[in-house]
């Protein structure tokens, strides 16, 4: 089955929020941010909104096993040269999972980390080390490590750096992979070959580790370690690449997630979605967005 979604907001009415966008897009799972994804500030969690967002989920053949947290990207579990800021990143990452796991969804991506000035294995040490503090036997969320595109002191930027993090952590039955289109493009992957790196991360990781795919297209050329994201079909990727991963029958029921960027402060997801879906390029899709601006906010 095609689970597929994109980034949506979680604002004043916290995941119900995220769940209704969800739904004007013609989605069927969703990623969100518990608040802002540049800060740690964090507004407690309200029952009342979680409660109808289940239940409006449920109505809509949303499975909230498959709906995706995003932790914030300023946290860094991989310099422990400055020891205060990783334990903070530890606590602060902690409280997300503990967050995650309270409006029941189970899966929170985190980007492994930045290895500044260390040594990239004692960085990627550092993560695992972060991820045996944080983890715990009664932990129900799982934390998936982003492949990332290695744009500056980047940790995981191929699935070498991902299996060195997994192969040291204790409970790896929490510990999963979630791949990201653009990253893999800009880290080097070329992805019309797409089929040939899910063969070599199952020989080497194993496919039943990937639990989520971000899906977007890149504005850089493949290994260009940028990291920056283009609206499906409109980047160096290509469309039917993009197709091709999407629908990889390897990756069936694995929810698919877009991040491409809003075109004039509008989301393309719903026109993306329904791209995807029909399976055609609409060359004109920038034109065809709804024109009504999204309020919504972060
Ligand atoms: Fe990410
Ligand atoms: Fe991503
Ligand atoms: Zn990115």
């Amino acid at each position: 089955m095609l689970i597929l979604g994109s980034h949506v907001n979680f604002g004043s009415d916290q995941i119900l929020g995220s769940t209704k966008q969800a739904l004007s897009y013609g989605a069927n799972t969703f990623m969100f941010y518990t608040g802002a994804p540049q800060n740690t500030i964090r507004k407690a969690l309200e029952a009342k909104y979680t409660q109808e967002a289940i239940k409006l989920m449920t109505e809509n053949g949303i499975d909230i096993n498959k709906v995706i947290c995003h932790a914030p990207y300023i946290i860094n579990l991989a310099n422990k040269d400055n020891l205060e800021a990783w334990n903070f990143s530890c606590e602060f990452l902690k409280k997300e999972v503990k967050r995650v796991e309270e409006l029941g969804v189970k899966y929170i991506v985190v980007h492994p980390g930045n290895f500044l000035k260390q040594e990239v294995n004692v960085a990627l040490a550092n993560i695992a080390e972060a991820l045996n503090k944080i983890l715990a036997f009664d932990t129900k969320a799982m934390i998936l490590l982003e492949t990332m595109a290695g744009k500056g002191t980047e940790c995981g930027r191929n699935m070498e750096e991902i299996k060195y993090i997994l192969d040291r952590v204790n409970l790896s039955d929490k510990v999963g992979v979630c791949l990201d289109t653009c990253h893999l493009n800009d880290s080097g992957i070329d992805i019309s070959k797409f089929d040939e790196y899910l063969d070599a991360f199952n020989e080497l990781i194993g496919l039943e580790k990937i639990k989520c795919i971000h899906v977007n297209d890149s504005k850089n050329e493949c290994g260009s370690h940028k990291d920056r994201h283009a609206n499906i079909g409109f980047g160096t990727i290509g469309f039917e690449n993009l197709i091709k991963v999407i629908y990889n029958p390897k990756l069936e029921n694995i929810p698919k997630i877009l991040e491409t960027p809003w075109v004039e402060d509008v989301a393309p997801y719903k026109v993306e979605i329904a791209m995807i879906k029909n399976k055609t390029f609409n060359p004109n899709m920038m034109e065809e967005l709804p024109k009504e601006k999204n309020l919504s906010g972060q």
